[in-house]
């Protein structure tokens, strides 16, 4: 789930001890720069680090009230980005020297808009350094169409939105090989980022099933499932695709589109059912002196925001089969 605020954090949270599941909270780069504010100084992505790291850091205190695990992770990092990545990792390393756990649970690395090459040597690079602190790697292969927090790949050449197996496969050894290395695959299988009109969206979830089946014979270990796939663009998504998904061992969806839409739906929600007592300090239906003042507190457009976005992440739970797991073990 993409956070941007203490209030979207809220409904995480919120959501999860609702349904009885954990949670992944996630900040991409634009969100973390919107924690730190706007106009902070983003020399060197200062203001991304800082926003995310805070993030983090505001969760781990809150998280612990709500009696949920969750587990902290960051979104697309493509090659330009790698300062905002860099940064996460310096924060990671110093938590994990003062904890014994890293600060993030895990991270993804973008660079799919590059040759398969470069894309691996990158990722493996990393998860090098990674696995020393226990952090996983998620890498993309492929492309998500759409638009999200301003990469733009609505143009693309459809053939590169389906990410062949032999990729996978190529990826599969070289992340294996390192010691203590663990990683997800975002396969690219038609999912797009942002909700579009039917029609314009189609979704193949049998490739991740064909990929698993191919990997499982080059392995020849008998583990029909040995690849652990990421679905981002989960929005829109039925709930018959994403069930599919989660059979071909997909772990994590990624949600935004959906929850943004949630949020504003609940202020939008609370603007018209109290429009009339939000046109001035002073003054509504019930009188012209009567003051408003309960009714324009930031908290209360936000709070509703808050309760549709908590509710849509229940949805979501119940199209991941993630209802009352923390029960089960019980
Ligand atoms: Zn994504």
């Amino acid at each position: 789930m993409n956070v941007v605020s203490s209030c979207s954090i809220a409904s995480c949270l919120e959501a999860a001890k609702n349904y009885g599941g954990p949670m992944i909270v996630q900040f991409s780069r634009g969100g973390g720069q919107f924690i730190a504010g706007k106009t902070a100084d983003n020399a060197d992505d200062a203001a991304c680090i800082a926003g995310s790291v805070a993030g983090a850091l505001h969760v781990r205190q809150v998280a612990e009230l709500y009696g949920v695990p969750v587990i902290l992770h960051t979104d697309h990092c493509q090659r330009s980005w790698l300062p905002w990545f860099d940064g996460l990792m310096d924060a990671n390393e110093k938590y994990f020297k003062a904890n014994g756990e890293p600060l993030f649970s895990s991270h993804m690395l973008d660079l799919s808009e590059e040759p398969l090459e470069e894309n691996v040597g990158t990722c493996k690079e990393y998860l090098q350094r990674m696995a020393k602190c226990d952090i996983l790697l998620e890498m993309e292969l492929g492309v998500t169409g759409g638009e999200e927090d301003g990469v733009d790949n609505t143009d693309i050449d459809s053939s590169r939105l389906y990410t062949q197996p032999e990729e996978v496969w190529e990826v599969y050894q070289q992340l294996s090989s390192v010691p203590n290395g663990r990683f997800t695959v975002a396969a690219a299988f038609g999912n797009v980022h942002g909700v579009y009109a039917p029609g314009n969206v189609d979704l193949q979830p049998q490739i991740l099933h064909n990929t698993q089946k191919y990997i499982s014979e080059k392995l020849g270990d008998g583990d029909p499932k040995p690849t652990c796939f990421v679905f981002h663009g989960g929005s829109g998504s039925s709930r018959e695709d994403i069930r599919y998904a989660i059979e071909a061992g997909t772990i994590k969806m990624n949600i935004d589109t959906d929850t943004q839409w949630a949020f504003w739906d609940g202020v939008r929600e609370y603007e018209a059912k109290y429009h009339d007592y939000l046109q001035g300090q002073i003054g509504n239906p019930e009188g012209e002196t009567k003051p408003n003042k309960k009714y324009y507190d930031p908290r209360m457009a936000l709070r509703s925001g808050e309760e549709a976005m908590a509710k849509r992440l229940c949805e979501a739970a119940e199209d991941l089969n993630c209802i009352d797991v923390l029960n089960w073990s019980k």
